[in-house]
This record gives structure tokens, C-alpha cells and sequence, in this order.
């Protein structure tokens, strides 16, 4: 489908069809040891009660609060592992370690500040009140309540509740399969020479490692040449993935194949070309469950295209609550001639102002320009339109990582 340039898809409903064919994953059992980016498929549960008994928050000793203040007789010591062989009686202390389990007849801890010790079985304790310094079993969270919900990207401190509330074992979205192919004889690896008209392949290391932050599992394939038959055989390949992502060979010249042999292989295109500077070449396709983006060749129209469109497929595919990239707002520093066609994404310094941050357009704009681009920590959303966005606009920017 050619559109003419001012029928171009906006952004969103671009993204829009993109995240229409995108489902998640199947769910898989993983291991709390290896879950770590993982994203929950279901709902994990505490297995018990946190904590599971009622334990002391304190090194000191536990006591009857009605005992207190006064001198009371050491009966014994709480060390943590183990519960006390008897309850606490009147007019006695036990010992206990911070995480002891506070034995039964005691209602209070004195911690160890409070208490002096007079000789080996006789200590004089402050006044304490009722509960003092005891964590109530299940105080945190209860056997059977929703510790981690589905759709959470697993981290440390989800990791640390899992395993603290007794679950080994977590349901997790399988991992996206993608594969990274970038196209263009022009192209290098770095660490060769170059002959005259080659440059080094950057887009397949920018994606591949934009992959694998988002979650996926990625396979890099070598670069292939502008030559169906390379692009064949490099596609079928691919296409076995649940996520293909191409660089270069989507404008409009005679060596650019990449939509022309995919549509060859059964790959059915849903759009091509999106209101959007830079990056407006890029197509969007299906085959069976497979997603297949073409991304443009210019390393930053790459960049941009992954942010806007990539990145919330494969956050899609693990079941990622809210995939959608995620705008913040800031202050333009400059004014910004706008385009009429194309919302432009340009990359900007942040820093922080007041509440808020500021965002400072870096020189160099052009889609090449991937060294100036190194430099960026933001992009920053010029709507379309006429004329220009006045210095101090409030505009809608993506962090860049
Ligand atoms: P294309 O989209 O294939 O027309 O490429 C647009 C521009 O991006 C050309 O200048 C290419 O040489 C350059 N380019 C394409 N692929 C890459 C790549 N993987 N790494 C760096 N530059 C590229
Ligand atoms: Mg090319």
C-alpha cells in the first residue's frame, strides 16, 4: 500500500497495528534462579505467611510487657533457627536474637538498650510496652496473597520477595526469539579495512543490543549483500523467529529488496512508510505469528524506528503490562522548526530544572549521524505542523538508556 507523503500513518496508528498483531508468548515454569527480566505470566502467590512466626526486631531479650519495668530472672536464650523449648512464665526473660522466634507467654522484646545485666541468669529492664519490637507473622504479606503480579518484569527486590514467600518456581513468558539481518554490500565489519565506498556495519549491534535489553533472545546474522538470492536465503532463515528485524534495503531504489523477497517468502505487509523523521521508510509485516520489521538503513533512523515500534512489540510478546514507549514530558530549550508531514523524533541532552528537566537539542540532526547521536540521553517529539515550537515548549520526550 503507497500512500501519498501527506497520508502517511501517523505514529500511533502505527504502533496501533503493530500491537494488534502482537500476542503473548506461551507461559513457561522457570526457576526463581534464572528468572531474573523474566516476565511473570500469571500472578505469583506468597507460599506462606511473611514472616512465617513471630519474631523479634531486636537483639535483647523477650519479656511479659506487665513484667516490666523491673528485675526478672533469665530462663533461657532464643537463638535464630529455632523456637524456645518453653514458654515464658511470670517474672522471666529469654534471650533472643533479632528474627528469634518469640516464644509463647512473651508480648514485648526489651532490646538490649534498655536492659542491664546484672550477672548471668538476673537482668533489670526499662518499662515496654505491649508489642514492642515484634514483627507479627504474616505482617508483611499472607500465605496466598499476590506478592508479584503477571505482567511484572522480574528484578531484585521481586526476586528477593518470591524467594522469601517460598516460591521457587515462577510461570514466565518464554523469551521472543529474534533475529537481527542487516542488508547493504556497502557494509563491514569493524576491525577490517575498508575499500573505497564500504563503511562499518553499525545497525546490527545497535538492534541486537536494544533486543536484549527489552528481553529477547537474539541472534545476530551476518550482513548480507544487496543480491535476492543472499536475501533468500538469509530471510527463510529468519523467519522461523518470532521477531525479524532487518536494517537498510526498505526505500524506493532498485537495490532495496528486503520487502520485495519477504513478500516472496509469504510475509504479508501491513504497512510501509509512517509520518515520522527520521525513519519513514519502514515497513511492518506478518508471517503466521512471526513480526517482521524492516527498519531503514541510517543508524539513527534504526534507533528511532526500535524505540517507537520494536521496542513495545517485544514487550508485547512477554505480556508486559503497558508496552507502549513510555513519554515523558520536559521543556524545549531553542525553538524547533517543525515539519507539516512528519512528526520528528530529534536527540537531546536532558537535564534536570526545578521539578522537571530540560531538554537540549544536540547539533547534528541528520539520520547518518550516529556518533553525534552517542551523546544523546533523549528524543525528543516535534509534532508536525507549520511554523516553529518557541523556546520553552513543553514537549513529550523518550529517555534513552
Ligand atoms: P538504506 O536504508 O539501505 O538505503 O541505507 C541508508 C543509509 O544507511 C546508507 O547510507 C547506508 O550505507 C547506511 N546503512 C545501511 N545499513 C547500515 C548499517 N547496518 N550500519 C551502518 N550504516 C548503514
Ligand atoms: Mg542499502
Amino acid at each position: 500500500m503507497r500512500l501519498p507523503v501527506a497520508e502517511l500513518l501517523s505514529i500511533a496508528e502505527a504502533l496501533r497495528l503493530v500491537l494488534a498483531r502482537t500476542s503473548p508468548l506461551a507461559a513457561e515454569t522457570v526457576s526463581i534462579e534464572t528468572a531474573a527480566g523474566r516476565v511473570l505470566a500469571e500472578d505469583a502467590t506468597a507460599r506462606v505467611d511473611l514472616p512465617p512466626f513471630p519474631s523479634s526486631a531486636m537483639d535483647g531479650y523477650a519479656v511479659r510487657s506487665v513484667d516490666t519495668p523491673g528485675a526478672l530472672r533469665v530462663s533461657g536464650r532464643v537463638a535464630a533457627g529455632a523456637p524456645a523449648s518453653s514458654p515464658l512464665r511470670r517474672g522471666e526473660a529469654m534471650g533472643i536474637a533479632t528474627g528469634g522466634v518469640v516464644p509463647e507467654g512473651a508480648d514485648a522484646v526489651a532490646p538490649i538498650e534498655v536492659v542491664v545485666e546484672r550477672d548471668n541468669d538476673t537482668i533489670e529492664v526499662a518499662s515496654v510496652d505491649a508489642g514492642a519490637h515484634i514483627r507479627l507473622r504474616g505482617s508483611d504479606i499472607g500465605a496466598g496473597e499476590v506478592i508479584v503480579r503477571a505482567g511484572t518484569r522480574l528484578g531484585p527486590a521481586h526476586l528477593g520477595a518470591l524467594a522469601a514467600a517460598g516460591v521457587a518456581e515462577a510461570r514466565c513468558r518464554r523469551r521472543p526469539r529474534a533475529i537481527v539481518l542487516p542488508t547493504g554490500s556497502e557494509l563491514r565489519p569493524p576491525g577490517v579495512r575498508l575499500a573505497p565506498g564500504e563503511i562499518y556495519e553499525a545497525n546490527g549491534l545497535i538492534l541486537e543490543t536494544q533486543l536484549a535489553r527489552a528481553g529477547a533472545h537474539v541472534e545476530r546474522l551476518p550482513a548480507v549483500p544487496d543480491d535476492e538470492d543472499a536475501h533468500r536465503r538469509a530471510l527463510s532463515r529468519a523467519l522461523a523467529a518470532d521477531l525479524v528485524v532487518t536494517s537498510g534495503g526498505v526505500s524506493v531504489g532498485p537495490h532495496d529488496l528486503v520487502r520485495r523477497v519477504e513478500a516472496e517468502l509469504g510475509v504479508e505487509e501491513i504497512f510501509w512508510r509512517v509520518a515520522v523523521k527520521p525513519g519513514k521508510p519502514i515497513a511492518f509485516g506478518v508471517r503466521g505469528s512471526t513480526l517482521v520489521f524492516g527498519l531503514p538503513g541510517n543508524p539513527v533512523s534504526a534507533l528511532v524506528g526500535f524505540e517507537l515500534f520494536v521496542r513495545p512489540a517485544v514487550l508485547a510478546l512477554q505480556g508486559i503490562a503497558d508496552p507502549q514507549p513510555p513519554f515523558r514530558r520536559g521543556t524545549l530549550r531553542g525553538s524547533r522548526r517543525r515539519s507539516p508531514q512528519r512528526d520528528e523524533l530529534i536527540r537531546a541532552r536532558l537535564r534536570p530544572a526545578g521539578a522537571g528537566v530540560e531538554l537540549e537539542p544536540l547539533t547534528g540532526q541528520e539520520s547518518h549521524m550516529i556518533a553525534r547521536s552517542a551523546t544523546a540521553d533523549a528524543l525528543v517529539l516535534v509534532p508536525r505542523g507549520e511554523g516553529e515550537l518557541p523556546d520553552g515548549a513543553e514537549v513529550d520526550y523518550l529517555p534513552l538508556s
